[in-house]
């Protein structure tokens, strides 16, 4: 995974300087000055970049190489069938060292800066005496200039300076991953992009919960963020609050980010599996081959239900689904055909599944409302809301979108959400109703996906009996 990684890479960004004769001087005396250089790295970084220049440039020999005008845009020539010459006399080597001293001097010396709050590039420019020109030319480098205006605390700023005060080099690191190196030109700067790819690996962790999730999770050495996606996963099956019981249990294959052995932050949640009161229910992350990503029971339904149980985070059910009932404003028998979630004024209303909006507006009664038409002939409406969000009848919506506000339009005593849920024109309740799940895993996808499913779970399988003799 760490293929990309190549030591002094950014040394190798100046084949395009604005020193078009030290170029092929650069590349013979890389071979040289690579131990040199990298105790000049201000950072120390090992660090990596898109598009990597052959290896050979490294075995390159340097006697064939003159600082000659007329090659220098011409870099495959110099290479082209030469044979690498493996010996060296001692005064090549101390040559070679000399023109590596030398170009050192015609770049400069590093100076590093961290980013702190408060600055701005102009103040940190000036600092190292640089002028408000160069700001100017250095910004405006095509495809990463830009960048520059956006720089963050944290972040870090080396500036490369010669002896006439000129920037030759700078590098701005955004994060561990990823850095700007810009290098003089003739016109002004050109810069490039090093990317780092992390190292990905597969982690393992199970527990059993004795009294919390989160206890037993931070005892699997699962990170919160991690709990989080784990509940969520199961979050359509389980209802973590309510349903939790000591003696459930899960087991967790997911990736961690590395760079250099250090681990930088947790990946994605590659299968899962949780006992909760005696059921087991097992997840299975998978991309299709149009790039959607989601998680799947190993027979390849969704984990997902089509609709959200309530589309709201509400404080209480302030009135059940009743089809006879005592009207709260009107004190007669009339039915409550929806359910009614007390939440404060302007909580989100999120729509509870994919569908378009068949009326946004104003009713009497129900104040300010959204019904959604939703396939399979479902349609769900939100009465009494403060606020509607901007969409248009006929407008597509995606589950978990915010369609409206909270409040306490039309025939309401507070603000709440009265939510419907029709099928067929038939009220049914929310609370209760049983919820399609969302679209399984297409056909076409199923031979794919099996694999990824049958491994993933002999994995699941594997790990935990691994666990269980080492106990
Ligand atoms: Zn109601």
């Amino acid at each position: 995974m760490n293929s990309r990684i190549h030591p002094g890479a950014s040394r190798i960004n100046l084949r395009r300087t604005q020193f078009p004769r030290l170029h092929l001087l650069l590349a013979s005396t890389i071979a040289f000055s690579v131990m040199g250089m990298m105790a000049l790295l201000p950072s120390g970084d090992v660090e990596a970049k898109r598009n990597e220049i052959p290896m050979s440039i490294d075995a390159f020999e340097p006697n064939s190489v003159k600082p000659d005008n007329s090659k220098k845009d011409d870099f495959s020539a110099p290479f082209a069938g030469k044979m690498v010459e493996t010996t060296q006399t001692e005064a090549d080597a101390k040559d070679q060292a000399k023109k590596a001293y030398d170009l050192e001097q015609q770049l400069g010396t590093w100076h590093t800066v961290t980013i702190r709050s408060g600055d701005n590039l102009s103040s940190l420019f000036k600092a190292q005496k640089i002028s408000s020109n160069v700001v100017h030319q250095i910004t405006n480098t095509p495809e990463f200039g830009a960048a520059l205006t956006h720089i963050l605390p944290g972040q870090s700023l080396e500036f490369r300076i010669n002896s006439q005060g000129t920037l030759t080099q700078l590098r701005y690191t955004k994060s561990r991953l990823e850095s700007i190196f810009f290098s003089k030109t003739a016109q002004g700067y050109q810069a490039e992009l090093i990317a780092l790819s992390p190292q990905v690996k597969t982690a393992f962790a199970s527990s059993t919960i004795e009294s919390s999730l989160f206890m037993a999770s931070q005892e699997a050495g699962l990170s919160e963020n991690l709990t989080m996606e784990l509940a969520n996963i199961f979050g359509w099956d389980i209802d973590f609050v309510q349903d939790i019981r000591r003696g459930d249990s899960f087991k967790v294959i997911y990736e961690e980010n590395y760079l250099d052995s250090e681990k930088l932050h947790d990946g994605d949640i590659l299968a899962a599996s949780f006992t909760n009161q005696g059921q087991t229910y097992t997840a299975i992350r998978f991309t299709d081959s149009k790039g959607n990503t989601d998680y799947y029971s190993p027979d390849g339904k969704s984990m997902k239900k089509a609709f959200l149980r309530s589309p709201v985070d509400f404080t209480r059910i302030s009135s059940r689904f009743n089809p006879n009932r005592l009207h709260p404003v009107f004190k007669t028998r009339r039915p409550h055909r929806g359910v009614d979630y007390a939440a404060p004024m302007n909580t989100p209303i999120k729509a509870a599944g994919d569908g378009r909006i068949q009326f946004i507006g104003w009713q009497n009664g129900f104040g300010n409302v959204v019904y959604i038409q939703h396939p399979n002939n479902i349609v769900t409406v939100y009465a009494h809301a403060n606020k509607l969000a901007n969409f248009k009848k006929g407008q597509k919506v995606r589950q978990g979108q915010i369609i409206a506000y909270v409040g306490k339009t039309g025939w309401a005593t507070g603000p709440h959400l009265h939510y419907e849920f029709r099928v067929n024109g038939e009220h049914r309740n929310p609370v209760t109703v049983k919820l399609p799940d969302a679209a399984p895993i297409a056909k076409s996808e199923m031979v794919n996906f099996s694999q990824l499913s049958g491994l993933m779970i002999s994995q699941l399988e594997k790990q935990s009996g691994t666990m269980l003799a080492t106990q």
